[in-house]
């Protein structure tokens, strides 16, 4: 279990708005929403980011993240416009906490490019 923010999210030490629990997988809101729906979706287990993702190991849990991601976006009404799934790696990538998060971003049109 990781020792961040989010380790303590899921060992319910502290708050969140959770939208989804599952035995392997936690999505909350983002506490500082970027667009009207936005919320994070977790693994449980502690991988600090993309970079250590290994497809032999890690290929279910992956698509359980983004059942969930789907799942709650057709659930906050996004699923017809639309959304943006992002995952932020390392300090270039933006990325502050080190626990893999994919962020679901929608309910308003998204600029691209990103900054
Ligand atoms: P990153 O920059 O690592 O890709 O994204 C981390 C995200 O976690 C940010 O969007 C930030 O707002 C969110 N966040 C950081 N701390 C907390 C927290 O304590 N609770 C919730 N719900 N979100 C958090």
């Amino acid at each position: 279990m990781s020792d961040t923010i989010f380790g303590k999210i899921i060992r319910k030490e502290i708050p969140a708005q959770i939208l989804f629990e599952s035995e392997d997988v936690l999505a909350f809101k983002d506490i500082n929403a970027q667009a009207p729906v936005h919320f994070l979706v977790i693994p449980k287990i502690a991988i600090p980011k993309v970079s250590d993702i290994q497809g032999s190991e890690h290929a279910e849990l992956l698509g359980k993240l983004f059942d969930a991601a789907n799942k709650i976006a057709e659930e906050m009404g996004i699923k017809e416009s639309g959304y943006r799934v992002v995952i932020n790696c390392g300090s270039d990538g933006g990325q502050e906490v080190p626990h893999l998060h994919l962020h679901v971003l929608g309910g308003r049109k998204l600029n691209w490019p990103p900054g």
